[in-house]
């Protein structure tokens, strides 16, 4: 929602790419992404993945889901609906305060989310709520200069109607969070999971918001999906000490999957600036080509959560230590990234120009766990038989553990500059000599060396260097 800079942890950076429309016509170009509906025209807001961009996606879930649950004895997984009883959403505060200050210009009749106005960058909580402040600071209408309205609350959540009859007995929400899931599941996952404070729920799921600026391509959309998790602590300094350790591990885990450190900061949220529900916010920010942004929010919850649900709905929320006796309604600590957003970062930041002998090379230099395709097998000469069928023998046995291409459009040089293009870590070539030698070819993105390896042994050797990767 509304976001004013109050802490800055390291000098301004220069952004891995200087103009967005770079990622765009590449993610287009490549089939990373593309405009929803686009033969209509577009809807705004929503964007589509294609056969790259739906491994990359994946791909940074699996990551996420690997430092978040797998490695994890303390957190679980559930992934809960996205329709939920409306009462919900009135118990967390969605349908009372969950919305953006929205003005609107008298002549062209646009409509602006207050803080993205030009002059309005900046401002305080307390100024965005103060209904004088357009006549205040002297804004007006970007498009056409017009006046602006006062500023209004917009709420962002979608609504429909659940079963024939639409009545405001059958409204439902779409769920602007996944968070509500995992607080209403509090008691089911901790009494099937048995698991003892402190411990946590993770979730993956889409979200919903209707967003009145939505824009920077998937950084700000309608439909989106987030990767949050809850972590359920005892009351007051213990779940303080969790705020804490969770920070430096989330900014990490960003480092570890390949973002240049120099682009992330924390940002701390100002007191008037803080959610209904926060006792303490820090955000993650990345330095995107328009500026310092949030990637992920780190939460001190409170008992908000818990202690509020416990009382709309009449359910004993309260958890039992059994070694002190104690019962007590946990605080939550949560950290609340977006797939869509960390994907965009990964993207942006893996992209870099090179010069070799004489011509540019773009390179995307993913993680290998993040790239979408580990190898490419290709051959050097097409016009041989016997070339293109060891080439597809081998494509096959590498894509039982890993997702592996083939492909023969291009002559060898060309073929490798698209795999660079598109992150591929490693391009396997079959040439004449591998008909007599069995051996191939195996050439690296990043360095571009080339070594000679048996063909028997080529899958191990990825695997091995993926699992390098994924240790280092
Ligand atoms: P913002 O200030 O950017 O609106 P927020 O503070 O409302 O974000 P949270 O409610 O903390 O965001 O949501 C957690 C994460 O979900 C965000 O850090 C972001 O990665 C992702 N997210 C939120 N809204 C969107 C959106 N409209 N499009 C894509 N990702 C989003």
């Amino acid at each position: 929602m509304t976001e004013t800079p109050t802490m800055t942890e390291s000098e301004d950076a220069v952004p891995a790419v200087a103009n967005l429309d770079t990622i765009v016509s590449l993610s287009k170009r490549r089939g990373f992404v593309y405009p929803s509906s686009e033969i209509y025209g577009g809807i705004n807001a929503v964007w589509d993945y294609g056969p790259l961009g739906v491994e990359l996606k994946n791909n940074v879930k699996r990551a996420w889901w690997r430092a978040m649950v797998q490695e994890r004895e303390d957190i679980v997984g559930l992934d809960a609906g996205i329709l939920m009883h409306p009462q919900v959403w009135v118990t967390s505060g969605h349908v009372g305060s969950f919305s953006d200050p929205l003005v609107e210009c008298a002549t062209c009749h646009r409509r602006y989310r207050l803080d993205e106005l030009p002059g309005a960058e900046g401002l305080s909580a307390s100024d965005l709520r103060d209904p004088t402040v357009v006549e205040r600071l002297g804004l007006i209408c970007p498009n056409d200069g017009g006046p602006l309205s006062a500023p209004r609350r917009f709420n962002l959540m979608f609504t429909s109607h659940m079963g024939p009859v639409e009545d405001a007995a059958s409204i439902v929400y779409f769920r602007p969070e996944t968070a509500q899931g995992s607080y209403v599941n509090f008691k089911n996952v901790q009494q099937s999971s048995r698991k003892k404070i402190p411990f946590g729920i993770a979730q993956i799921g889409k979200s919903f918001r209707n967003e009145i600026s939505p824009g920077n391509f998937v950084f700000r959309m309608r439909e989106f999906e987030q990767m949050e998790m809850q972590y359920f602590v005892r009351p007051g300094e213990p779940a303080s000490a969790a705020f804490e350790e969770w920070l430096p591990k989330r900014r990490a885990w960003y480092e570890r999957y390949g973002v240049a450190p120099a682009r992330l900061r924390f940002r701390e949220h100002a007191k008037d600036e803080l959610a209904h529900y926060a006792k303490k916010a820090i955000d993650v920010e990345y330095r995107f080509p328009f500026g310092w942004k949030e990637l992920e929010g780190i939460h001190n919850r409170g008992d908000f959560d818990l202690g509020s649900h416990a009382k709309a709905s009449g359910e004993n929320l309260e958890y039992f230590d059994q070694a002190t006796g104690e019962h007590f309604i946990p605080w939550v600590v949560e950290t609340a990234a977006g797939a869509d957003r960390a994907a965009f970062t990964f993207l942006i930041d893996a992209y870099r120009e090179e010069e070799v002998r004489g011509e540019t090379r773009v390179v995307l230099g993913f993680h290998p766990e993040l790239a979408p395709y580990k190898v490419a097998v290709l051959p050097l000469l097409k016009k041989r038989p016997e070339i293109v069928e060891l080439c597809h023998r081998l494509r096959a046995d590498l894509a039982t553990d890993v997702l592996a291409v083939y492909d023969d459009t291009a002559a060898i040089g060309k073929l490798y500059r698209r795999q660079d293009e598109i992150g591929t870590p490693w391009c396997v070539t079959v040439d004449v000599d591998s008909l007599d030698d069995g051996a191939v070819t195996v050439r690296d993105r990043d360095s571009m060396a080339q070594e000679r390896v048996p063909v028997e042994g080529v899958k191990r050797l990825i695997l091995d260097r993926l699992a390098a990767a994924r240790a280092a």
